[in-house]
Order: structure tokens, then C-alpha cells, then sequence
């Protein structure tokens, strides 16, 4: 696919065997011209992140002895048609502090001081989607009313439990509800509609994202119980984005040994791709997973990878870039 390329120079050394993965995958090249606006893949694992805490299979032991790290799924946003470029963050994860630094790089943008980004969107209140507000908090960023904009009722959470509690009447984070359903803007140029799905929604209901620029959308999906479950929901889902990043938490279960397949909430890569194989097929790299457990095979087997990308799928890689 022709918009997406990936970058994996400098702050991405460390990460190459992940990007020779990706290259050998055939991702695509770079675009010659600079966009406006730019979409970053800055995480691709489940809320845990690999290594995983308190796993000691192949999958983390591997990945210590290297030291290789993928954190959890996150995307960036740039608009350089501001004077000083607009930052946006989409997911709050415990690793924060690293994916900004990434962001920064990855957009060229430095200087922040304590307003590293300019607002921030989160999906729903699972650990690893939401945990690194808090780092906009006293003890850290100090931030200054920095939008974070979310569904009514993970708002309401936030207002009304601690720790969040104290960001928000410190004025430190300003909650902003949008209209589930209905397009806002994080600012003037840039639109975001809020989709509800389904999801084991204990603090807060699930959201995916449609995320617009001047030129295209992408859609942002990172936790979604499985599609039988929700009939239509998918096809909805991807109408009108150029670009998908689906939950791929899970290959095709036989990562889980010890767990019944009915049991796995989560779409399987291998249903996905049965499912949308005319449109990967028509469009490929047009579907992107992202979220994957620390188990999945697909972030870690070379052949897997391969077998993916040649059905029109892809792999989403930490450093990737989309133009909106
Ligand atoms: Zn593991
Ligand atoms: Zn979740």
C-alpha cells in the first residue's frame, strides 16, 4: 500500500529484528513528499506490552534477552499546518513517556517542554489504553488542561474516581465528552467520530475511531469483542477509511493452549482475514493489526508474517506512517 511507510532509523535501531520482519514482509515505501498530517503507529501489543509482566515463556524470555520491546498498541497524530504542529495521542498507555518521545521523533517536533501533546483521545478504560494519564498528573507532566476527549461515561469515571479525579480538579486534564456517534474536532482541520463497540466494558464503554485529515481517514480499532457478536459492525466499521488498524490480540487461539476457543472475546487475525479476504485482496495493507498479545506468534514468526501479508494483510510495525 502506497501510504504507509515505515521508518527505523535512530530511536528504532534497537527494534530491528521487528522491522526486518517488516521489510521482508514487503512494507511499503516511503512516500516522496512530506504530508500535512501524519498518523504514526506507536504501539502494537496488547495493553501488556511485551516483554509481559510476569510471563517467563519463549515469547518474554526471548524478547529480554534481546531486548526487544513493543508497547502497547497506540497511535500518533501530527498537523504541521499550525504554526507550532498539533500533537495528538490516541491511547494513554503505561509507556507514555516512550511513545511521545516517539511521536516527537517520528514527527520531527521538538521543544515541548510540559505540553508534550496537545490533547489525547482514549478508546476505554483498560489498563493499557488508558493507565498514562496519569503521568499528566503533579508528580509528573504537570500538565495544563489538557484535553483528553472520551466517551460520557469513561468521562464520568474519570470525574468521578480517584486518581483521575485529582487531574481533573487540579486542571491538569480537561474531560471532554463527545456525542457518541457524531464527528468533533481535537481542533479546527481534524475530525474524529467516535464509534461504540462491544467490549467487556466494566469502567467505561469501548470506542473505535475514525480518524480524518485533509485527504483520508483511518480507523482505529484496538479492543473489539469478536465480529460474530455484533453482526454488521464490521462492514460499518471499515465504510469509507482507506486505512483500518484492527484488534489482532489473538492469531487463531493456538497461542492460548490452556484457554477454550469460545472463550477468547477477541476476533481472531484468522477469522479477520476470512472475513475481509475481497478487500485485502482488492486493497492490500488497506487492513493493519495491531494489539497483539505477548503469545501471538504473529510478532514473532517470520513465516506467519509472511503468510499474512501475502493474503493483502498486514502486520502493523511500531514507526509506521500514514498521511491523512
Ligand atoms: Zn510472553
Ligand atoms: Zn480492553
Amino acid at each position: 500500500m502506497p501510504n504507509v511507510k515505515h521508518s527505523a532509523t535512530g530511536f528504532l535501531a534497537k527494534l530491528a529484528c521487528c522491522a526486518a520482519l517488516a521489510a521482508c514482509a514487503g512494507v511499503a515505501k516511503p512516500l516522496a513528499e512530506s504530508a500535512d498530517v501524519e498518523l504514526f503507529v506507536l504501539g502494537v501489543a496488547q495493553d501488556g506490552g511485551l516483554p509481559h509482566l510476569g510471563c517467563d515463556r519463549a515469547c518474554c524470555k526471548n524478547a529480554r534477552e534481546t531486548g526487544r520491546v513493543e508497547y502497547p498498541a497506540c497511535l500518533g497524530l501530527v498537523d504541521r499546518r499550525h504554526e507550532h504542529a498539533k500533537l495528538l495521542l490516541v491511547e494513554a498507555t503505561p509507556r507514555v513517556e516512550e511513545q511521545t518521545a516517539l511521536l516527537h521523533k517520528l514527527a520531527d517536533v521538538h521543544g515541548r517542554g510540559r505540553t508534550p501533546v496537545d490533547a489525547v483521545m482514549v478508546t476505554h478504560a483498560h489498563i493499557g489504553h488508558y493507565l498514562g494519564l496519569a503521568l499528566f498528573g503533579r508528580e509528573v507532566v504537570g500538565a495544563k488542561n489538557l484535553p483528553v476527549w472520551c466517551s460520557p461515561r469513561f468521562a464520568a469515571y474519570l470525574r468521578g474516581h480517584g486518581p483521575w479525579q485529582q487531574l481533573v480538579k487540579l486542571g491538569q486534564i480537561d474531560v471532554r465528552a463527545f456525542v457518541v456517534g457524531e464527528s468533533f474536532a481535537p481542533w479546527p482541520g481534524v475530525s474524529v467520530r467516535a464509534i461504540a463497540v462491544p467490549h467487556r466494558d466494566e469502567f467505561s464503554d469501548t470506542m473505535a475511531y475514525v480518524i480524518t485529515g485533509p485527504n483520508r481517514s483511518a480507523l482505529f480499532v484496538p479492543d473489539v469483542d469478536a465480529w460474530d457478536r455484533a453482526p454488521g459492525l464490521l462492514a460499518q466499521l471499515l465504510e469509507g477509511v482507506e486505512v483500518a488498524y484492527l484488534d489482532g490480540t489473538f492469531y487463531d487461539g493456538s497461542e492460548l493452549p490452556e484457554r477454550d476457543l469460545s472463550e477468547i472475546r477477541h476476533p481472531l487475525i484468522t477469522v479477520t482475514m476470512d472475513k475481509l479476504a475481497d478487500v485485502a485482496a482488492a486493497h492490500p495493507g488497506r487492513i493493519r493489526f495491531l494489539h497483539l498479545n505477548h503469545t501471538n506468534p504473529a510478532l514473532h514468526d517470520a513465516a506467519i508474517r509472511a503468510s499474512v501479508q501475502k493474503r493483502g494483510f498486514t502486520i502493523a510495525v511500531m514507526g509506521e506512517r500514514f498521511a491523512l
